[in-house]
């Protein structure tokens, strides 16, 4: 029999095991995960395990009547290809195939690691910390004003805290999206009572305080810092495997590392899109869900499993509901559908009539048809799409 094993115990890893029994995989699954903790999921960390509305996120998945075997707790500390051997604190793991599922970790802000008092939203160790943080109602200093950033803010927000949210660029989402589109968003702060201070780079952190590099001194009973994530691959140094700008392990279009037998996906791995024309490295949820089921069709030797997405996340923040799907670049033409300033509208954006990628704010049907018609790559009217009226459908 074959021996698969899995590194990393997140969704990723998670459906790896389960879409390979699901296919009728009869070898060995092993999961090893760094974390002590039952798998569970990340999005609820932010939201409802936050505020205490719901205790923990585990991951609905019996392990053992799938015969997938958990080994919880243990770091993985390299690879040895060409002996098919993993390494991990517990000592070597025979492999025949290997996946790579190791994720992200946030990134720090640099003088503030390990300083009382200053937090990262990843873990559910990190979400368990910052629950009793809510619950005192202390000032907040959230830093960055991205997903995350805007989802703790909105969390802090309802359990009555003060925050101010602490953002370098002029804007919230500025690596996300244009300045056109988060005009409306940066609204949502000021209405939720949540001070959004842009141009702001924090200086130092002190008992109590957050000093910003204009001199302000902002009260911080907490911080939390929100500023991106890396892939967690810098254990993998001297393996081989090779590595792309930003850490990430770079995977072909079937999700395969340059190195026999060792596979990579999730938030840990770029791939190309075929798509789109360029290498993508997905931080989102639906992309561990996905990927896991290209990896287990070529593990087991299903000739058409090539991955070629289209991207799908969401966020809740300040009371929205908000929907991405898709991929856009700077060049692209957007569209709107709706009223920026109203509660729900869409953003379109074509390239050469087709639609590439929309937004959707509080319109969960202009995000599902947008999804049909950019997986098909659909030509689209522009005057017909501006027209929140009419549902989306092709020219
Ligand atoms: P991870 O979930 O990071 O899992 C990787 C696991 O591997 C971790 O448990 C880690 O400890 C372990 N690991 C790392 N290194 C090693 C090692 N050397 N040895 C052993 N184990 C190791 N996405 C959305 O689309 N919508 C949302 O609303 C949303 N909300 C989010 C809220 C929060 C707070 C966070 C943190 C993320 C959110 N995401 C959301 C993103 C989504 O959760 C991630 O894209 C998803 O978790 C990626 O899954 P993964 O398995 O690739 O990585």
């Amino acid at each position: 029999t074959r021996r698969v094993v899995v590194v990393g115990a997140g969704m990723a890893g998670v459906q790896t095991a389960v879409a390979l029994r699901e296919r009728g995989f009869t070898g060995t699954v092993t999961l090893i995960g760094a974390e002590p903790h039952q798998p569970y999921d990340r999005p609820p960390l932010s939201k409802a395990v936050l505020l205490g509305k719901s205790e923990g996120s585990a991951f609905e998945v019996d392990f053992e009547a799938l015969g997938i075997e958990l080994a919880l707790g243990r770091d993985a500390l390299g690879v040895r290809p060409a002996d098919h051997e993993l390494d991990t604190e517990a000592g070597p793991v025979p492999y025949d195939v290997l996946v790579l599922a190791t994720g992200a970790g946030p990134i720090t802000l640099p003088g503030t690691e390990g300083v009382p008092g200053v937090h990262l939203l990843r873990t559910l160790d990190d979400a368990e910390r910052l629950r009793p943080v809510l619950a005192r109602q202390h000032d907040i200093v959230v830093v960055g004003a991205g997903w995350i950033g805007a989802e703790f803010a909105t969390a802090a927000r309802e359990a009555g805290c003060a925050v101010t949210v602490v953002e370098a660029a002029d804007r919230p989402l500025a690596g996300a999206l244009p300045a056109e589109v988060t005009a409306p968003m940066t609204a949502w702060y000021a209405d939720s009572g949540t001070e959004l201070r842009t141009h702001a780079r924090v200086a130092g952190v002190e008992p109590g305080a957050v000093l910003l590099d204009d001199g302000s001194r902002l009260p911080a009973g907490a911080v939390v810092v929100g500023i991106g994530a890396r892939p967690a691959t810098a254990w993998l140094a001297g393996s081989g495997i090779e590595l792309g700008s930003q850490g990430d392990v770079l995977a072909d279009d079937r999700l395969r590392t340059g190195v026999p037998d060792v596979y990579a996906v999730g938030d840990c791995a770029s791939f190309p899109s075929g798509r789109y024309g360029e290498r993508l490295l997905v931080h989102h949820w639906d992309n561990a869900l996905q990927g896991p089921r290209t990896v287990a069709a070529n593990i087991l030797g299903e000739s058409d499993a090539v991955y070629d997405p289209v991207p799908y996340f969401w966020s809740e923040q300040f009371g929205r509901f908000v929907q991405y799907a898709g991929h856009h670049a700077a060049a692209d033409r957007l569209v709107w559908r709706g009223d920026p300033a109203g509660p729900s509208w869409s953003v379109c954006w074509l390239r050469e009539d087709r639609l590439v990628a929309l937004l959707a704010v509080g319109r969960p049907r202009d995000l599902a048809q947008g999804r049909r018609l950019i997986e098909a790559n659909t030509r689209m009217d522009a005057e017909a799409l501006s027209d929140p009226a009419r549902p989306l459908k092709n020219a």
